[in-house]
């Protein structure tokens, strides 16, 4: 690399958020930078589940097949009460699968980041040089100048834009003085991953457990194979870094296992956060992951968001960078970034809080009032509660001005002649028509925008089919980032939303 070269997009960081931003970025074909101060993947795991929307993303990297034996579908959860009884009973969706995947997966991170990782290697527009350091960052109306420490050597690299993806103590964030919103959680938990073997298996249970306790509520999550996760909450009082020794932690999962049943993995306490960042974007930095939020991990989707970021943000910096959308419009769509992900992260992170506020209550009174509660309202019988999809929608931003419940969801990925919607139609905005529906005027597609029209042999599992007839519509405008922008309830209303996403774009939508 010599020191003229000026990139696209520089990333730092190459955890999770920062592979998959790279492999997005260059798949579209930008001339990409990434610094990682590690010389390899980390080899320790921290998240343990994912969702399917993250599974369309690895479909788009083109890693689904390479992360596959490393996944496994959630299993159920069942929750226990002050009594140990039975309080709540979380199975999974049954099919047919909206996005095209089990939507609730968990996976053993290092292999799935290496696997992230050959994909971009494959990419020749993308530069990754692990072990250096950005040391510091400047901008100006042109670019972004980082500082990179390589053995001892400090040089420059230049780029158009910067994304940080460096983390939750994120360097950028601090030299661009940008603050940290806190959310109201922060509690001192331990983290427990064990390879367990054959005779500590037989004595697990079969399902994830979570355990309401009061006096130490804690979560059993069964990971792929013989990988098992605990996470248990640190009393007051108690030391975290003398919690976290081997023999207390074994101490701990004496009510499951002894050190005959397997061998730890790793155990480390954790400060569960909830933190967001006020401001997402500064002129041509961007910050993502878990440099701009952390969440308690109750449901999973610390690395989620981060990889839900940098699918929003990749595609708007291609449409930029590649002169889709320029001037004032230019900028909206940059800034569309920092506002519709941070009301989105708001709004899980409270999400999130509720599930845990469940789980962790600490009193007794009040935990069980809960446990009669949520018997009560099964009829004192548990059934099978299928997961939901407790992800809110996109609420502002990029969206059409036309209300509906099905702006600014995700829109679902049906077979079409047998393939996956995406492999089909791409990753640009299309325009998803129900059956029978007649394609606009070719006048009003004048930018590049594929239109899905679904026919008879299309969708056999109905899931395009019952995603019209439940939003009471007949036509959809989808993001390259697959959230959709607005719907249409008939065919003149396609022209309408077809000419809103134009002028919002400046004449772009491709
Ligand atoms: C106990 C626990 C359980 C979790 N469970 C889940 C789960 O089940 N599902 C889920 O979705 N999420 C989960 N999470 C959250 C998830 O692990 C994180 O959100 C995710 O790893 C963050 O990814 P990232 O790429 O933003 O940051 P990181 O993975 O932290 O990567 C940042 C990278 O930047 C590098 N870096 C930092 N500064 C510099 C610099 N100056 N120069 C060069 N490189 C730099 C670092 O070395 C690092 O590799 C969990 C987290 C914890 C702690």
């Amino acid at each position: 690399m010599s020191n003229s070269d000026i990139f696209d997009v520089a990333i730092v960081g190459y955890g999770p958020a920062g592979q998959v931003a790279a492999g997005l970025l260059g798949q579209r074909g930008l001339k990409v930078y990434v610094c990682e101060r590690l010389p390899d993947v980390y080899e320790i795991p921290r998240a343990i589940s994912l969702d399917h929307e993250i599974m369309r993303v690895f479909q788009q990297l083109g890693v689904v097949q390479a992360i596959e034996p490393y996944t496994e579908p959630f299993t159920n959860s069942e929750y226990f009460g002050v009594d140990g009884q039975l309080i709540r009973r979380m199975t999974m969706v049954a099919p047919p699968y909206p996005q095209g995947y089990t939507p609730s997966v968990v996976f053993t991170q290092p292999p799935v980041e290496r696997a992230l990782r050959a994909r971009v290697a494959q990419l020749p527009n993308v530069t990754v040089e692990l072990g250096v350091e950005m040391r510091g960052l400047a901008q100006d109306g042109q670019g972004v100048s980082l500082q990179i420490e390589a053995q001892g050597q400090l040089r420059t690299v230049r780029a158009r834009y910067a994304i940080a993806c460096d983390g939750g103590s994120s360097g950028v964030r601090t030299q661009l003085g940008i603050e940290m919103l806190d959310l109201d959680f922060d509690e001192p938990w331990l983290v427990v991953d064990v390879l367990v073997n054959a005779q500590g298996l037989a004595r697990l249970p079969k399902v994830s457990v979570q355990y309401c306790e009061p006096e130490r509520p804690c979560t059993l999550v069964i990971g792929p194979k013989n990988h098992r996760r605990w996470e248990i909450s640190i009393l007051p009082g108690e030391d975290p870094k003398e919690v976290a020794t081997p023999e207390h932690t074994w101490k701990l999962l004496s009510r499951w296992l002894s050190p005959e049943d397997g061998q730890l993995w790793r155990q480390a306490s954790y400060r569960f956060h909830a933190l967001v960042a006020r401001q997402w974007r500064q002129g041509r930095v961007f910050l993502a992951g878990d440099a701009a939020h952390m969440q308690p991990p109750f449901l999973g989707q610390g690395m989620c968001q981060g990889i839900r970021d940098v699918g929003n943000l990749s595609w708007k910096l291609a449409a930029v960078l590649q002169g889709e959308v320029g001037g004032q419009h230019a900028q909206a769509l940059l800034d569309s970034y920092g506002a519709e992900r941070q009301a989105h992260v708001r709004e899980l992170t409270s999400r999130i809080k509720a599930v845990g506020a469940v789980i962790c209550e600490r009193d007794p009174a009040k935990a069980r009032e809960r446990d009669a509660r949520l018997l009560q309202e099964c009829g004192g019988t548990v059934r099978d509660t299928p997961r939901q999809d407790i992800l809110p929608r996109l609420e502002c931003g990029l969206l059409s001005a036309q209300p509906s419940a099905a702006r600014g969801s995700l829109f679902p990925q049906p077979l079409l002649q047998g393939q996956r919607m995406d492999e089909v139609a791409g990753h640009g905005w299309r325009l998803v028509l129900a059956q029978d529906v007649d394609a606009p005027n070719a006048a009003l597609l004048a930018s590049p925008m594929t239109v899905v029209q679904l026919g008879g042999q299309d969708d056999p599992e109905g899931v395009a089919t019952g995603w019209f007839r439940r939003f009471e519509c007949v036509a959809a405008l989808v993001r390259p980032d697959n959230y959709v922008f607005g719907i249409a309830r008939s065919a003149a209303e396609v022209a309408v939303l077809m000419q809103e996403a134009q002028a919002a774009l400046g004449g772009a939508t491709n």
